[in-house]
């Protein structure tokens, strides 16, 4: 087997890098630029973002009010984000802690509600594909988080018992053990797994551009190439003069409602710096593997798979037969800054490269196709949010934590409900109005971060030695960044 940067090997590089990512490549490159904001204008929603959540809440408005007037301010193209750039889990986990969500005004029951309605957003997103045409290579295998040292396997029996005592049930989640894992799929050194069903497959890019000819066809306005640089808030809902205001190079937009949903960007706007950290995430993607690897691997339920390391792995199968595995790499740039065109450092290619091999030995000799990187939106509490202040007509929705394909459509759709002003299950949910406090000022941010993260770094190693417990390390850095468990 090829170790990366061992025994005086070059260290392993991918055949492409950045591109914004391999899913564009894979469709024939980027998709023809729609215009940028020919000049100022008066509408009754202006949602500033196109990746999944502007997306769907723009879809959403419309389902609920066909009337109403709905553009979309795209900084670049529909999906230039971490909604074209992700490792494809349409994932119904919940993005950030129970315990932290069941503060709210209502409480436990909310948080289950929460849950549920997130299992459900699976499938709503495979109803709306069906509905709509897109093809976004959906298949829905479930999840597998899978343990591969004995503190690992400690710790997916204790999430078991959590999400048991969360009213998850057999249906829900189930253990696997070491044999029924790899009936599955062979993962080298799997010692078990917890199993939910609640997950599909899909190919990021494909689903983002499907839901942008959707949400046109519904007779929404996207323009590209039209960063947003200020948001102004304007009086309650109205139009016009006195309405809110998102303001551009090419004139503004003035709108009933001003919608952020700018996730990872976020703080590149002014009075937005410290809201949301922009959490790095690499990805690598192998050529496709050949019919005896897969003999070898198995893998034929199209499950994700993900580790239960601190540093944790998640990957897919793709639709054509390869393996598409990410994972932390650099965690943050200083200053919130983000990276060009999702290039990758070699030296997080070769990390990765190396858990392919580790996890997957029948695809150590396959070549690295692509590499890139993306940013997501990580809020101070790890929890996310969606807010309309009906008093200013602001509103947005964000801050999954890296677990927003599925969320950000119950996200969208539940910011559609707060503008169109229906009270619905959606509305009650309990990240509606949740706040978390900001980010702490830099250096402080960056060396938080890293700190962090070498905590986590050496976790994991020390655990990979056959410890059952937790390191000590893990906890401390849980302690320190206030990661909810
Ligand atoms: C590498 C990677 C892997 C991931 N894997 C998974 C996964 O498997 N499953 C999962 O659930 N989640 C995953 N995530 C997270 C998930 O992709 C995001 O939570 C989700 O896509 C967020 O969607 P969004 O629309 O809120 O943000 P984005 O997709 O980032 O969209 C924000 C958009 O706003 C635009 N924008 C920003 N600022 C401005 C401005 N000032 N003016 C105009 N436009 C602006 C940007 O160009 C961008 O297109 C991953 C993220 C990354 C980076």
């Amino acid at each position: 087997m090829r170790m990366p940067g061992s025994g005086g090997e070059p260290l392993l590089t991918a055949e492409h890098n950045g591109d914004v990512s391999f899913w564009w490549r894979a469709r024939g490159g980027f998709p023809p630029r729609r215009p940028s904001l020919p000049g100022p204008l008066t509408t009754d929603v202006c949602i500033v973002g196109g990746g999944f959540t502007g997306l769907w809440t723009a879809y959403y408005l419309k389902q609920a009010a066909p009337t109403l007037r709905v553009v979309v301010l795209e900084a670049a193209f529909a999906g230039f984000g971490a909604s074209g750039r992700n490792g494809g889990w349409l994932t119904s986990a919940l993005p950030g802690s129970r315990e932290r969500y069941a503060r709210g005004p209502g409480g436990r029951d909310a948080v289950l509600d929460l849950q549920r309605q997130l299992r459900g957003t699976v499938d709503e997103v495979a109803r709306v594909c069906a509905a709509e045409s897109i093809d976004a290579d959906l298949v829905k295998g479930g999840e597998l988080a899978v343990a591969t040292s004995p503190a690992q396997l400690s710790r997916i029996r204790a999430e078991l018992l959590g999400d048991r005592e969360w009213g998850l049930d057999e249906k829900d989640v189930q253990y696997l053990g070491a044999d029924e894992l790899a009936t599955r799929v062979r993962v080298a050194g799997g010692l078990g797994a917890l199993y939910s069903p609640d997950c599909a497959r899909i190919q990021p890019a494909k689903l983002v551009t499907g839901l942008a000819e959707a949400v046109e066809r519904s007779g929404v306005r996207i323009y590209e190439a039209t960063p947003v640089t200020r948001i102004l808030p304007g009086g309650a809902g109205s139009v016009g003069a006195g309405g809110a205001r998102a303001c551009t190079v090419f004139g503004d937009v003035s709108a009933g409602y001003v919608l952020r949903a700018t996730e990872g960007f976020t703080a590149r706007l002014p009075g937005q710096r410290r809201a949301l950290l922009p959490m790095n995430s690499s990805m690598i993607v192998t050529e496709p593997l050949s019919a005896a690897a897969w003999q070898e691997i198995g893998w034929d339920g199209r499950e994700t798979i993900g580790d239960s390391a601190h540093v944790y792995m998640y990957a897919q199968r793709t639709e054509d037969g390869r393996i598409a595995i990410g994972g932390r790499g650099i965690p943050y740039r200083f200053a919130s800054a983000v990276d060009h065109l999702g290039m990758t450092d070699p030296s997080t290619v070769a990390a990765l490269t190396g858990v392919l091999q580790r996890l997957f030995p029948a695809a150590a000799d396959a070549k690295i196709a692509h590499a890139w990187c993306g940013v997501l939106g990580v809020p101070r509490d790890w929890c996310a949010t969606v807010t309309l202040d009906q008093a200013t007509g602001l509103g947005s929705a964000g801050g999954y934590t890296g677990h927003g394909v599925a969320a950000s459509n119950l996200a969208g759709h539940t910011l559609a409900d707060l503008v169109t002003g229906e009270p619905t299950p959606r509305t009650a949910l309990p990240w509606v109005g949740h706040r978390a406090r900001t980010w702490e000022p830099e250096p402080l941010r960056w060396t938080g971060v890293h700190g962090l993260y070498a905590l986590y770094r050496a976790a994991d190693h020390t655990e990979d030695q056959g410890s059952e417990q937790t390191s000590p390390l893990a906890r401390i850095g849980d302690r320190i960044s206030g990661i909810p468990h």
